[in-house]
């Protein structure tokens, strides 16, 4: 079984992750998509809330698993029988960072190989957060993120706009 990991942030998942996950699909006979445990960034979405986010956007792809790990990526795929890495390329911006991660992944387990997959042009702008931005504003992110998503940030900003309007009043 040839199976490869899809790590992220998925703060929240976008239709520029989904648009991986279908082509990583195309490639292997697993792909687990896992939630990272990133210790320098402060979530907007639980693990938890983003598990559901990509469970359900994920519903129709029998091939797909989705999880959340803690630790070092290779050790995880090692764990899981993986041996690949996917990861998106976007524009010339992600490269550097992209490069020097692979390259260390490399060095830290040589047998783990990252496979880099390029979206639909039309998704190469897109990232988790200037979709939270756009959310922010009250803008329209129905073209980004699935229904789900897109309520569920309403929901969330909404609490977090009145939250801050509170302390500001106190
Ligand atoms: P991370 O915090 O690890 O960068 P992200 O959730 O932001 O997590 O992204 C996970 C992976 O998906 C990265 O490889 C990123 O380049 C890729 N990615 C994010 N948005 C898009 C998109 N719109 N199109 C293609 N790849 C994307």
């Amino acid at each position: 079984m040839n199976t490869a990991i899809y790590p992220g942030s998925f703060d929240p998942i976008t239709y520029g992750h989904l648009d991986v996950i279908d082509r990583a699909t195309t490639i292997f006979d697993k792909v687990i998509v896992a939630i990272t445990q990133n210790i320098t960034k402060n979530p907007l979405f639980t693990v938890e809330e983003r598990l559901h986010h990509i469970k359900e956007m994920t519903k129709d792809y029998d091939k797909v698993e989705v999880d959340e790990f803690s630790g070092l990526l290779v050790d995880y795929a090692i764990r899981k029988n993986a041996r690949a890495i996917i990861r998106g390329l976007r524009a010339v911006s992600d490269f550097e960072y992209e490069f020097q991660m692979a390259l260390m992944n490399r060095r830290l387990r040589e047998e783990i190989v990252t496979v880099f997959l390029m979206p639909n042009e039309k998704y190469t702008y897109l990232n988790s957060s200037i979709v939270q931005e756009i959310a922010q504003l009250g803008g329209d992110v129905s073209n980004f993120v699935s229904p789900l998503v897109a309520e569920q940030l309403r929901l969330k900003l909404g609490k977090l706009t009145a939250e801050t309007q509170k302390k500001n009043n106190a």
